[in-house]
């Protein structure tokens, strides 16, 4: 059976700008992958109504997935109220059991508003609690529980920094350079959000800053393209990294600090 990874974002372009790359060189190493999002991108509008814009993102991230031949789970929280319940816990771990991964890709605890760090949290509860057979979700068709709590990696947050402006240095780099092309494609899917940055900056703002970050985090490593992550380390989390072990002679990986 072939290796999965999943990624999780709070809205409906997150992985794109921060996990997509990866996500496509494990697709290239032969693994199933797959994404999920949690909230509806219900508020990145200023002329459609919440229910139209949950309409339009939800079939352009269906076209982002379909891009890089990855599953896609929809989790249908409203923008800026995703929340640390047992109700969310429970819609997260199923997707967590449904996809089943080895790798799991989401925000990092702290990032620059609480959808992004209530989703970190979620997916890392979901982490564990997909293992737990007593622990049921409430689905109408359940997945079995995991026989191993997947390895669990955090993005950059947005531009790097941490609440207080600090910034946060990644523990590894990953060489995206071969699969910018496929970030590009898969962000650009998302066709309502470029054009509101567009009309707004006169520019492509959208992918420009995609980019910029992606160079910004390559440049010390002699990478093009990089994404930065950190790895989950606690109490009962896998410990050595299948990322690093997955991409040998397939994209360089270089350790920061
Ligand atoms: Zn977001």
């Amino acid at each position: 059976m072939s290796r999965r990874a999943l990624a999780v974002g709070a809205h409906p372009d997150d992985v794109e700008l921060m996990m997509a790359g990866t996500l496509a060189l494990l697709k290239v190493a032969g693994w199933e992958v797959a994404i999920g999002i949690i909230a509806k991108g219900d508020c990145g509008s200023k002329s459609l109504t919440r229910a139209e814009i949950t309409s339009v993102r939800r079939k352009e991230a269906e076209k982002s997935a379909a891009v890089l031949g990855a599953q896609i789970f929809f989790m249908g929280q409203n923008d800026l109220e995703i929340d640390v319940n047992p109700d969310t816990r429970r819609i997260v771990t199923e997707v967590v059991r449904k996809a089943a991964p080895d790798v799991v890709l989401t925000h990092p605890p702290m990032d620059y508003m609480t959808d992004h760090e209530f989703t970190s949290r979620l997916v890392r509860d979901a982490c564990f609690a997909a293992t737990t057979p007593n622990y049921e979700t409430g689905s109408s068709d359940p997945a079995p529980a995991l026989a191993k709590i997947p390895f669990l990696y955090y993005c950059d947050p947005l531009e790097g920094m941490d609440l207080f402006g600090s910034k946060v240095v990644p523990q590894f780099v990953v060489d995206i350079s071969t699969q910018m092309e496929m970030k590009k494609s898969m962000l650009t899917c998302h066709a309502s959000q470029r054009e509101w940055l567009r009309v707004m900056h006169g520019i492509d703002q959208y992918v420009i800053e995609m980019e910029t970050w992606a160079r910004l985090r390559g440049e010390p490593h002699g990478f093009e393209f990089a994404e930065g992550f950190r790895q989950h380390l606690g109490h009962a989390f896998p410990h050595n990294n299948l990322i690093e072990e997955t991409l040998k002679g397939l994209a360089a990986v270089a350790g920061c600090g």
